[in-house]
């Protein structure tokens, strides 16, 4: 230990500068000095208060060489000792020639780095001459400053290399290859960039949301190249629309967006969006070839007056799907129905969701007759929501925005789950009931599960029908479909095309699948009492089905004399309110028990002719 009377003498009586300053244990930085001795204090021209505290900064002044100054720092940062010569300031400003050293000391026991940094005043011969032969004895530090100051010239090229590098991929980052413009992860990011304005300044703006109206088409019958085209053509359109400040997005596909300030007033908003629509009714040609492709829009405003102005988006996507279904070709303005709507749904759609998890999907059944006997010779499942507050729902409440969530096929199997059990309350009641017909989408059709199911239910496959519904989007059976098909057939059960003449079945459908039933939809049999123009379609699909070997079912017949025709024009099974409308198991039991399964007294034969005679 050296006596403090020794170090209180170094204070005093060393003429060299000497400074002790606590370094930074990341990176060496001289943090903080907190000892010095006169000499340094006279040097540099600092005092004690002046240099305590203070960070290594104070001693680079304003005439010290670039060069210098980044050896410094090169070198403090790799814990070396070194030493300079150069011309540096005093406080005043003054210059004159140091020597400094720096010598790295750590200590062991609290693992603190130090730096002692020791300054000597050159003599003003030495700085003469060090001015005049460029400093031999210097040489050496001199190479190093000039190797340090072309390392940092190369260091900012490489540094503006990698800037830029840096912007151009955050542009590709942000942009849309094909068109340019801003995209989806953009948008995104913008997005909250222009609510967090809206919320902090009040800054309103407009959302158009545009889409396509026929874009798969053109991709369909001019190639993928003039659907590209075309994308790129609207993006040009839009831009050359919109202003600076507006910002233009491709979502993906088909689907652009445009975010416009509000301003004054919205009068901009919906003469743009005219625009667009006005535009885009102009034929788009490519290749020589012509074509039109018309956009729709929605709009909406995201004001201070919402509580959650992020919606604004989806608002439009609600405005663009009124304009889509109001005859495309149009743009909307989001109103308070459509808020109003779009609440429904998504209540609709947790509520939905909710009702699979609690299985509150029960099965109501319909009978189907046998025209000859008048006897019942199938019941339709039918499904109905048993809604907790609600009481029972038709389909027609619930199902379009089932199939929207891809939840059909859950709900196809909660009714199915439910079958087996509603035929044994059947069988144990002791009615006659020959067998049922289930419903399926596509979906279920398309679902592995569906066979295993069938197998495991208990049900007699014999005494099951299963109706095939959406048969349009089977026209191309895929592998697994036609395997479940195969596999029905295979175990017994009988197939049903469901709704033929609607638009969800079709003549392709039906000669895919093959299926031993064919049932006619409702809205070509409710005519055909008052409509001989309806009578004969009915009578050419009857004779489709019939030369296909298939039995035939009129789906909606609701009287006696509708009953009769139908059963006259050779449909082998009647279905309809007339027999009964979709019911309980419990009351179609009682139903059967009342009438022994007779539902219906049909004419002798040669009457029913005649009239067929006599109406075609
Ligand atoms: P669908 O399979 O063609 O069922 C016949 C529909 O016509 C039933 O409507 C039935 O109540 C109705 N109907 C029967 N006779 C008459 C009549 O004389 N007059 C009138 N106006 N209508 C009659 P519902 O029960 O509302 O079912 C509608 C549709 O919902 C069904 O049409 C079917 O496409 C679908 N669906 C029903 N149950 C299920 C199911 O479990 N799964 C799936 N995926 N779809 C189902
Ligand atoms: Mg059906
Ligand atoms: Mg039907």
């Amino acid at each position: 230990m050296v006596p403090a009377q020794i170090f209180n003498q170094i204070n005093d009586k060393c003429t060299e500068g000497l400074a002790l300053a606590l370094a930074s244990s990341d990176d060496g930085a001289v943090m903080e000095f907190q000892w010095c001795n006169k000499a340094f204090k006279t040097i540099t021209g600092y005092d004690t208060d002046e240099v305590l505290g203070q960070r290594g900064t104070i001693l680079i002044g304003p005439d010290l060489e670039q060069g210098v100054h980044l050896y410094i720092i090169e070198k403090l940062m790799n814990w070396e000792n070194f030493s300079t010569k150069a011309l540096n300031n005093r406080k005043n400003g003054d210059t004159y020639l140091q020597r400094m050293g720096w010598t790295h000391l750590s200590d062991p026991e609290t693992g603190d780095h130090w730096w002692l940094c020791s300054i000597i005043e050159l003599e003003e011969e030495h700085r003469k001459s060090a001015a005049r032969q460029d400093d031999h004895p210097a040489m050496a530090d001199q190479e190093i400053y000039a190797k340090a100051v072309e390392k940092i010239h190369r260091l900012e090229k490489e540094n503006a290399r990698l800037h830029e590098l840096a912007r151009s991929v955050a542009k590709d980052a942000n942009e849309d290859a094909l068109t340019g413009l801003s995209n989806r992860r953009h948008f995104e990011v913008e997005f909250k960039t222009w609510i967090g304005n809206l919320k902090t300044h009040g800054t309103e703006f407009a959302v158009l949301y545009i889409d396509l109206d026929r874009f798969k088409s053109v991709n369909d019958t001019l190639g993928h190249d003039a659907g590209d085209q075309l994308l790129v053509s609207v993006a040009h359109m839009l831009r050359d629309l919109t202003h600076e400040s507006d910002l233009v997005a491709r979502l993906g596909g088909d689907e652009f967006v445009i975010l416009k300030p509000l301003g004054k007033s919205a009068l901009n908003v919906s003469s743009l969006a005219d625009e667009i629509v006005h535009r885009m009714q102009a034929p788009f040609s490519f290749d020589g070839k012509s074509t039109t492709c018309s956009a729709s829009v929605g709009v909406a405003i995201a004001n201070g007056k919402m509580d959650v102005p992020e919606q604004v988006v989806a608002d439009a996507d609600a405005a663009l799907y009124h304009a889509k279904s109001h005859g495309r070709g149009r743009w909307s303005f989001f109103t308070e129905e459509m808020h109003a709507a779009s609440i429904a749904t998504k209540q609709l759609a947790s509520d939905l969701l909710l009702a699979c998890e609690r299985r509150e999907f029960v099965a109501y059944f319909q009978p189907l007759i046998d025209a000859q006997t008048g006897k019942i010779a199938c019941a339709e499942a039918l499904v109905r929501w048993s809604h907790p507050t609600k009481g029972i729902l038709a389909p027609a409440a619930f199902l379009d925005t089932a199939a929207q969530l891809g939840i059909l096929k859950r709900i196809d199997e909660i009714v199915f789950a439910g079958l087996s059990e509603a035929l044994s309350h059947f069988d144990r009641a002791g009615v006659d009931l020959p067998r049922v017909a289930v419903n399926v989408s596509a979906a279920r059709l398309a679902d592995p599960t569906f066979i295993h199911d069938i197998k495991s239910s208990g049900i007699d496959p014999k005494r099951l029908t299963v109706e095939i519904l959406e048969s349009v989007y089977l026209d191309r059976i895929g592998d697994m479909v036609r395997w479940t098909i195969d596999e029905l057939e295979e175990l017994g059960v009988t197939i049903a095309l469901d709704d033929f003449g609607t638009g969800h079945a079709s003549v392709r459908g039906l000669l895919a699948i093959g299926p031993a039933i064919l049932k006619i939809d409702r809205h070509f049999i409710q005519p055909v009492v008052s409509d001989a123009g309806a009578r004969s379609l009915t009578d050419s699909i009857i004779g489709i089905g019939k030369s296909l070997g298939m039995r035939v079912v009129a789906e909606g017949v609701e009287s006696e004399e509708h009953a009769r025709i139908l059963a006259g024009m050779g449909c082998d099974y009647l279905q309809g309110f007339y027999f009964g409308k979709p019911m309980s198991k419990t009351e179609l039991t009682n139903r059967l028990d009342e009438t022994g399964g007779k539902f219906w007294s049909p004419k002798p034969r040669q009457v029913d002719n005649k009239m067929a005679r006599d109406i075609s």
